[in-house]
C-alpha cells in the first residue's frame, strides 16, 4: 500500500470517527428533543384533564344541590353545568382513551340524577370516584414520562390538585351534614381523614412545587378567607362554636377552592413555560451541534486534502529530483525545499547528499585528471580532452595543434642542486607556461621533465606560441635553479590526423630541436592531404 493511499484512508478513518461522534451526539439530542415533545403533548393532555376535573367537581356539587332541592333555578344550573362538562369531555368522549371508564357511566348516572332515582351520597361517590380516576390518570401521565424534565414541578402540580379535589369533598361532606343539621362520628371521621390528605398534598406540592408556585401556593394559605374556611373545618370537627349555616360554609369552601383553581393555575402555565423554553433550548442544540459537526467535518476534509496534496507534491518533486540525478548523473541538482516541514528536511537532507556526492566526484575527477605536483594534467584527462577536439576540428574544422617541451639537462638540475629542487623548477615552470596560454589550451605533463600543450582552433601559428614560450622559460628567473631552458616540438592537424599520429610529428620535432642544441623550437608540419603522400614540411630550424 502506497503512502498516499495510506493517508487518504487515515483521512477517510478520521472523517468517518468525527462524523460517528457528532452523529451519536445529534442522535441523542434528537432523542432528547422528542421526548420533550413528548412531554409537552402530555403536559395538555394533563392540563385538558384537570380542568375536566374542575368541570366535574363542580358538577358534582351542582347534582348534590339538584338532589336535595330540585328548584327550577337549581335544574337550569345543573344543565348549564352539564353543557360545561360536556365541552370540557369532547376530546375523552374515544372510548379508546384508557383509564376513564367511570366516564362511560356518566350519561347513566346523570339520568338517575335526573329521574330523582339515586341518592345524594350515591352521586356524590360516582362522581368522586370519576374524579379520582382522572386524577390518577393525571398522576400516571406525570411518572411515565421518558424525561426527567421538570419531574418535581409536575409532581407538585398533580398533589396541588389532589389537594384541592380533598378540599372538595371536605366541602361537600361538611355541606351534607350542616344541610341535615347532624354531624355523626362516622361523618367527622371521614372530614377528618380527608382534611389530612388535603394538608399532605399541600406539603408535598409546597416542597416539590417551584419556587414561585409554591410562593403563590403560600398566599393563598394565608388569605384570611381561606384560613376561615380552614377554621371552620376545625370548628366542625372540635364541634366548638356555633355551626354556619350550609350555603354559608359552602360559599367559604368555594371561595377557598377556588384559590387552588388558580395557583393550579399558575402551576401549569409556569410548567408550559419551561418545557417550550426546554425545547426551543435543544433545537438550538441540535442546530448548533449539526453546524458543529458540519464546520468539522468539513475543516478536517479540508486540511487533510490541502496535507496530502502538499506532500504528495513535495514527494513528487522529490522523486523527480532523485530519477533524473540518477539518469544524468548530474550531481549539481538541489531541490527548492517545498516547506518548512518534514519534506523540507528531507529535501535539504537530499541537497546536502548532493552537495558531498558532488564534492566527491569533482574531487575523483581532479585527482584521476591531475598530476598533483604541477598542476598540469595528465595524459589521461589529455587523451579524453584531445578526442573531443579531435571530433571538434574534424566536423568544423578550425585548427589544433600540439607543442611538446622538454625540459633541457634536468638530470644535472638534479644532481646539483637536489630533487626537491627539480621538483619546485618543475612546478614553477608549469606555472609560467599556464600564465602565458590561452584559458583553452591545456598544458599536460606528459612524463618525467616533458610536458605537452593541446591548442585549440589553432593552425602551424602555434610554433609562434612554441617560440614565445621558450623565449620566456630562458629568460625567467627561478627560484631554485639559476638558468632553465628547455626544447619544444610543434605540430598542427591535418585531416586524417589521429593522436598517435599528430603526437608522432610532435615528438619528432621536438627530437629535432633536441639534437639541433637544445632552448630551441622545431615544427613539423604535415602536407595537406592533397599534396600528395609523404609531403610533410619542415618547419625552418
Ligand atoms: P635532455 O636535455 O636530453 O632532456 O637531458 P635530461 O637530463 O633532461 O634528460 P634525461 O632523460 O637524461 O633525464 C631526465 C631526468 O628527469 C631524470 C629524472 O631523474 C628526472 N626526473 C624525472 N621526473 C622527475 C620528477 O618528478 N622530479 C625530479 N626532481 N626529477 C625528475
Ligand atoms: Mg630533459
Ligand atoms: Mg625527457
Amino acid at each position: 500500500m502506497t503512502i498516499r493511499v495510506k493517508i487518504l484512508l487515515l483521512g477517510l478513518l478520521a472523517v468517518a470517527s468525527l462524523s460517528y461522534i457528532l452523529g451519536v451526539r445529534i442522535v441523542t439530542e434528537g432523542r432528547e428533543h422528542a421526548a420533550k415533545l413528548e412531554f409537552l403533548t402530555r403536559l395538555e393532555a394533563a392540563a385538558a384533564l384537570s380542568s375536566l376535573v374542575h368541570e366535574l367537581q363542580k358538577e358534582r356539587g351542582i347534582s348534590a344541590g339538584y338532589l336535595v332541592i330540585r328548584s327550577p333555578d337549581n335544574t337550569g344550573l345543573l344543565d348549564a353545568q352539564r353543557a360545561s362538562t360536556d365541552r370540557a369531555m369532547v376530546r375523552f368522549r374515544d372510548p379508546e382513551t384508557p383509564g376513564l371508564e367511570s366516564l362511560a357511566r356518566l350519561a347513566e348516572t346523570r339520568r338517575k340524577i335526573s329521574g330523582d332515582a339515586m341518592d345524594p351520597a350515591l352521586s356524590f361517590s360516582y362522581y368522586t370516584q370519576t374524579i379520582v380516576e382522572i386524577l390518577d390518570q393525571i398522576d400516571a401521565l406525570a411518572r411515565d414520562s421518558n424525561t426527567t424534565l421538570l419531574t418535581r414541578d409536575l409532581n407538585a402540580h398533580v398533589h396541588l390538585l389532589y389537594a384541592k379535589e380533598y378540599l372538595g369533598q371536605i366541602r361537600a361532606s361538611i355541606n351534607e351534614s350542616l344541610s341535615l343539621g347532624t354531624v355523626d362520628k362516622e361523618r367527622l371521621t371521614v372530614v377528618l381523614r380527608l382534611l389530612n390528605l388535603h394538608q399532605f398534598y399541600i406539603r408535598t406540592g409546597l416542597r416539590d412545587a417551584s419556587p414561585e408556585v409554591a410562593q403563590a401556593l403560600r398566599g393563598v394559605l394565608g388569605q384570611a378567607q381561606v384560613q376561615h374556611s380552614f377554621a371552620l373545618i376545625e370548628g366542625v370537627l372540635s364541634g366548638s362554636g356555633q355551626a354556619p349555616p350550609a350555603d354559608q360554609w359552602f360559599a367559604t369552601a368555594t371561595h377557598a377552592i377556588d384559590q387552588f383553581l388558580s395557583v393550579e393555575g399558575q402551576s401549569m402555565r409556569y410548567l408550559r413555560q419551561q418545557a417550550e423554553n426546554e425545547i426551543a433550548a435543544s433545537e438550538r442544540r441540535v442546530l448548533l451541534d449539526a453546524g458543529l459537526a458540519l464546520t468539522a467535518a468539513l475543516a478536517l476534509i479540508l486540511f487533510a486534502a490541502s496535507a496530502v496534496l502538499s506532500l504528495l507534491r513535495a514527494l513528487d518533486v522529490l522523486i523527480t529530483n532523485i530519477e533524473h540525478t540518477v539518469a544524468t548523473q548530474d550531481f549539481a541538482t538541489r531541490i527548492q525545499a517545498p516547506n518548512d516541514d518534514e519534506m523540507g528536511e528531507l529535501s535539504h537532507s537530499f541537497n546536502e547528499l548532493m552537495g558531498i556526492a558532488e564534492h566527491l566526484i569533482k574531487e575523483k575527477d581532479y585527482f584521476a585528471s591531475t598530476d598533483l605536483l604541477t598542476g598540469a594534467y595528465n595524459r589521461y584527462r589529455f587523451t579524453e580532452l584531445f578526442g573531443i577536439e579531435l571530433q571538434r576540428v574534424q566536423r568544423y574544422g578550425g585548427g589544433l595543434a600540439l607543442i611538446m617541451f622538454d625540459i633541457d639537462h634536468f638530470k644535472d638540475i638534479n644532481d646539483r642542486f637536489g630533487h626537491a629542487a627539480g621538483d619546485m623548477v618543475l612546478k614553477e615552470i608549469a606555472r609560467l607556461v599556464r600564465s602565458l596560454i590561452r584559458a583553452n589550451d591545456v598544458l599536460v605533463r606528459w612524463g618525467g621533465e616533458e610536458f605537452m600543450i593541446l591548442v585549440p582552433h589553432t593552425g602551424n601559428e602555434a610554433a609562434d606560441l612554441a617560440e614565445k614560450l621558450c623565449l620566456a622559460v630562458e629568460g625567467h628567473h627561478f627560484h631554485y635553479a639559476p638558468r632553465v631552458t628547455a626544447s619544444f616540438g610543434v605540430s598542427a592537424h591535418v585531416p586524417g590526423d589521429t593522436l598517435e599520429t599528430l603526437c608522432a610529428r610532435t615528438d619528432e620535432a621536438l627530437y629535432r630541436a633536441k639534437h639541433q642544441g637544445r632552448n630551441r623550437v622545431r615544427a613539423v608540419f604535415a602536407a595537406e592531404p592533397d599534396a600528395g603522400p609523404g609531403a610533410a614540411s619542415l618547419a625552418p630550424a
